[in-house]
């Protein structure tokens, strides 16, 4: 057999989140440590024999983590902050879960370390922390007790690591600054004490992860490469991996690597496998990426064939397998119920990518290569293109039409700055919030027992009617400005809108990991979108009902659904986002119509969208803009559209920022201590700006002084006509009396800042 194939990593979280549940319950004392290991043992174990079972010809150990992968990885090299490791002498389960979630061993809280998107994913990993002259030792050997639990069963295994170079890269910095690159010989010391564990073993390959590969990389980092690779070089082979991009801008350096074997993404990478071929020595494994670790449709494995088939002329071996870990995507589309058969033909879950993988093996190693159950598995995509789930001709209409005009607003944004204070009437410093509040179990309850059919709609609806009520009132007594109702109709800022908006499936266990024991269950984009009903109109219009005050309007925006979702990838990203910036703008224009005058757009996922690579952004940014403004122009003057985003580096991409050209924008600021305003200052942003003043992730009541502080701060950035004042993010993960009382010292503040005004 010439062929092999594997897969660069299986989700960890279970079939049915059963690591979630036994992690959750593990920190709040609900079961013991021994309960924890044995689950996370019975995942592992049925994650290599469903890998075994669906045709891998060698599974991956290394993918499993208790929370992180990268955190895994400083556990394992010894990196842990002193401020996580206290008084203990050696490293435990108990201090990676302080480092990731900043609670110490006495129950005291210390910072977390900070987390970050994965590359341009929606995983989110625990950044490394380094510092000057930091030393590395291979202290948590997790990666070998798993190696040999999955030896002992009798599997052939291949461990995955994270590669030296992408783990310093994604490190942070903290106290004096340094050169990561500094620190590369003494880790190579342990990365090499680890390969030449694998070799006692006899383990044939070992996988280490470089997908900063895809990145543009400085030229010193291009030389570390060699440098490392040519010190890791030894009897044990090493398949270095990359993927998330195409390393065809990086090939002049790594193929003079001394390594074994080279992985290609070649769903994101766009290259010509012949070329490939010529530029490396054929004694490089290559390992094909062509099934797609990200995404949920059902390859066209007859095509991958045909490929493969005439690639077998110019290598005798190769290995094929899924384009990056299969972490991104659901574990089994057999266990949903939900989804039609229809549907369900077109899709392919983890478990479904190794049967694809299995089945092209088989077909290119027989000697008949009879191509009859390639044929039979893409029969369901045939017929995609032409189904009437997927078209929906007034929608593709509607996108051809689209003006100019109808991604500008009527007038600049001073003219309508006039118009808007006239209609609002708003105090200086006007003081809002970012939409949500308290989500309580009764709240959470009440939805439950709503989609169990447990209580009619009629009832759900008074109940709901009867929360947003209560937080008009909370609000009003607290003396905000502008009101919200309060989203408690709302799971999920995504899910929510993709319920009402026709082109959208839905999955029961679809569920992938995000971060830690947190698991989203993304949607999938199915077909052209379009709105069924007004969606948020009716909450809206009856919160406005119960107050003089303006209640602002609260929507998702464009880039941020389609970034949360699983998208099709026959129409480009592009068209997607139109489609549902289109919806988006005929319940923009309802809301206007009942008589709400601010209306939020929320896109925090803007920034997460961006390309990997900086020559690809402006296009993003473009069609990311105009998506935006075609659900956000559509109104008077006199309305004020606003948009929030959190977590987000707005330095490189201000221009866009400004282009979206909304009244006022809430960001995050809180945590870096307004660092952020300098480049809106800088770069002269024009409209008005909400830095939120504390941070609502965490539970400490911020003071009176401490806000009134940094809306001093603030003002040395932003002239006070066009300042506003909110928390950081939504409040649906506090408690009401954590929300309580920092809304009253938050309006304390402004009050007295007010008052120092007009004293001057
Ligand atoms: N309006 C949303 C909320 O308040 C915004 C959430 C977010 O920024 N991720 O919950
Ligand atoms: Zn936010």
């Amino acid at each position: 057999m010439s062929i092999k194939n594997h897969i660069l990593g299986f989700p960890r979280i279970g079939f049915y989140r059963e690591l979630k549940f036994a992690q959750e319950n593990y920190w709040s004392g609900k079961s013991t440590l021994n309960d924890l290991l044995l689950v996370g043992k019975d995942i592992r174990k049925k994650n290599w024999e469903s890998q075994f079972n669906h045709g891998i010809d060698v599974v991956s150990v290394g993918d499993f983590a208790w929370y992180d992968h990268m955190l895994n990885t400083s556990m394992m090299i010894g990196n842990i902050p002193q401020r996580h490791i206290g008084n203990e002498k050696v490293l435990t389960i108990d201090t990676l879960f302080r480092v990731a979630r900043g609670v110490t061993s006495t129950k005291e809280v210390c910072s977390a370390s900070e987390m970050t998107k994965w590359f341009n994913t929606n995983y989110h990993y625990i950044v490394p922390e380094l510092i000057k002259n930091q030393k590395f030792s291979f202290v948590w050997k997790q990666i070998l007790e798993e190696s040999d639990e999955a030896l002992a069963l009798g599997f052939k295994i291949k461990p995955v690591l994270i590669g030296p170079l992408t783990y310093l890269w994604l490190s942070k910095i903290v106290g004096q600054d340094f050169n990561k690159l500094d620190l590369l010989s003494s880790l190579l010391v342990v990365y090499r004490d680890i390969l030449s564990e694998f070799e006692k073993r006899n383990i044939s390959w070992v996988q280490i992860d470089e997908p900063i590969l895809a990145l543009d990389l400085p030229s010193e980092w291009k030389k570390a490469f060699q440098v490392a690779y040519t010190y890791l070089h030894s009897k044990q082979k090493i398949l270095l991996t990359t993927y998330f991009g195409d390393i065809t801008h990086n090939l002049d350096f790594i193929k003079l690597l001394p390594i074994d074997g080279l992985h290609f993404d070649l769903i994101s990478g766009k290259y010509n496998l012949f070329d490939l071929n010529q530029t490396f020595n054929k004694k490089i494994l290559f390992s094909l990426g062509i099934i797609n670790g990200r995404n949920i449709w059902k390859s066209n494995v007859l095509e991958w064939f045909n490929i493969l088939k005439s690639f077998m002329n110019l290598r005798e071996t190769f290995w094929i397998g899924s384009s990056c870990s299969l972490l991104h995507v659901p574990i089994d589309l057999n266990i949903e119920k939900n989804l039609t058969d229809l549907v369900k033909g077109w899709l392919s879950f983890g478990l479904q990518k190794c049967d694809e993988l299995s089945l092209l093996t088989q077909t290119l190693n027989s000697k008949k290569q009879s191509t009859k159950k390639l044929k039979n598995w893409i029969q369901p995509i045939i017929s995609r293109q032409s189904s009437t789930v997927v078209n929906n001709f007034n929608v593709q209409k509607r996108i051809t039409q689209i003006s100019l005009e109808a991604t500008k607003r009527k007038s600049s944004y001073v003219l309508r700055a006039v118009q808007q204070k006239n209609s609002l009437d708003l105090p200086i410093l006007p003081t809002t919030t970012i939409g949500s509040f308290p989500q309580t179990s009764d709240i959470r309850q009440l939805r439950l027992d709503y989609k169990n059919h447990l209580i009619s709609k009629i009832n759900y609806e008074k109940k709901i009617k009867a929360h947003i009520k209560n937080i008009i009132i909370q609000q009003e007594k607290f003396g905000l400005d502008v009101l919200v109702h309060g989203e408690p109709e709302r799971n999920d800022m995504v899910e929510y809108f993709s319920d009402y908006l026709e082109g959208f499936a839905f999955t029961e266990y679809g569920w992938v990991q995000s971060f830690g024991s947190r698991c989203v269950k993304p949607p999938i984009i199915v077909g052209d979108i379009s709105r069924i009903t007004p969606i948020t109109v009716p909450w809206s219009k009856y919160a406005q009902s119960l107050t003089s005050k303006p209640v602002k309007g609260m929507l998702t925006g464009p880039v941020t659904i389609l970034c949360w979702s699983f998208p099709r990838e026959d129409i480009s990203k592009e068209v997607i986002a139109k489609q549902i910036a289109l919806a988006l703008r005929d319940e923009v224009k309802d809301l206007e119509e009942v008589g709400i005058k601010i209306i939020q757009i929320d896109e925090p996922a803007l920034r997460e969208g961006l390309p990997l690579r900086k020559n690809d952004w402006d296009n993003y940014l473009r069609w990311a803009v105009e998506a935006f403004k075609l659900s956000s122009s559509g109104v008077k003057d006199s309305t004020q559209i606003h948009t929030h985003m959190c977590y987000c580096k707005f330095n490189d991409i201000m221009p866009a920022i400004a282009a979206l050209d909304v009244d006022v924008i809430t960001i995050e600021t809180s945590r870096s201590e307004m660092k952020l305003l300098k480049f809106f200052k800088m770069f002269d942003y024009p409209n008005e700006i909400g830095p939120g003043i504390y941070d609502i992730h965490s539970p400490t009541i911020p003071s009176v002084k401490c806000m009134e502080e940094r809306i001093l701060l603030a003002l040395n950035f932003i002239t006070k006509e066009r300042l506003w004042v909110n928390p950081d993010c939504g409040l649906k993960t506090r408690t009401w009396l954590e929300t309580s009382l920092s809304l009253q010292n938050m309006m304390q503040a402004v009050q007295n800042i007010r008052t120092s005004f007009q004293n001057k």
